[in-house]
């Protein structure tokens, strides 16, 4: 099933998330929803904030970056089955040089800026099963987790931006808490209080 997605300027997308048990109603459902939900807005990582949920919870699927001709063969087999789900993730440690990479957000849509982030990401977390992983990722994967990391922690990626780039996206992010947008996924207003 579809949700709509959540818009910059709902205050869910601003808490700490929680973390859940094995035992967080209809878990699986809610996951499958989640892919739905990002396939349909045709993103590569979707996290609970944003579909209105404050919980540590967020999924991934890379594979529309493989196609990325500038990538080695190697990247783009990594990126190709990285089809994940993260719950209860911690971040252990980010190293490595920062890079910039443009970015996007499905609750800010129409807005992408260069994005600063270290190179390699080691994140602890549960998968679907509940079973525990501590692994490290590089490049555009980890570039994804970091990204969705940060929904978890109440972070958007506007927040990183110069103070400069803040006032000249103002309007726009304005717009976008209004509904004052186009878009063709379904999305829920802070100001409207109510789905399209
Ligand atoms: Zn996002």
């Amino acid at each position: 099933m579809i949700l709509p997605i959540i818009a910059y300027g709902d205050t869910v997308l601003r808490k700490k998330a929680t973390d859940i048990d094995k035992d967080y109603p209809n878990l699986d459902q809610l996951i499958a929803n989640m892919f739905d939900t990002m396939y349909n807005a045709s993103g590569v990582g979707l996290a609970a904030p944003q579909i209105g949920l404050p919980i540590r919870l967020f999924v991934i699927d890379a594979t529309p970056f493989a196609d990325d001709e500038d990538l080695s063969e190697e990247d783009k087999a990594v990126l190709k089955g990285l089809k994940k789900v993260f719950i209860n993730a911690k971040v252990i440690n980010e190293e490595g040089d920062e890079w910039a990479f443009n970015e996007g957000c499905l609750s800010i849509p129409d807005i992408r800026e260069d994005i600063f982030r270290h190179e390699f990401v080691e994140i602890e977390y549960l998968d679907e099963k509940f079973e525990k992983h501590r692994e490290k990722f590089s490049g555009l994967s980890a570039r994804v987790i970091q990204h969705e990391y940060d929904h978890i922690e109440g972070i958007l990626f506007t927040d990183k931006l110069s103070s400069l780039k803040k006032r000249l996206i103002k309007g726009k992010l304005n717009n976008i808490s209004k509904g004052n947008i186009k878009i063709n996924y379904r999305m829920r207003f802070p100001e409207i209080k109510k789905s399209r």
